[in-house]
């Protein structure tokens, strides 16, 4: 199951044609090469609990 938090981050912090990601430059007018540390961060908490979904943790 997916967190909310991190569904939103994924959903506005989408890769630009020019390589930034567009969600930082909307929201805080800063120019930062996707994948940007939030996109980062939401990224990796999702593999984390995928690989907890794989290993029988349903929780
Ligand atoms: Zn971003």
């Amino acid at each position: 199951m997916t967190n909310e938090a991190e569904q939103r981050i994924l959903v506005v912090h989408l890769p630009g044609v020019d390589g930034l990601c567009t969600g930082c430059r909307a929201w805080w007018s800063r120019l930062t090469p996707y994948p940007c540390w939030q996109v980062d961060w939401a990224t990796s908490r999702q593999a984390r609990s995928l690989t907890a979904a794989l290993l029988g943790g349903r929780t």
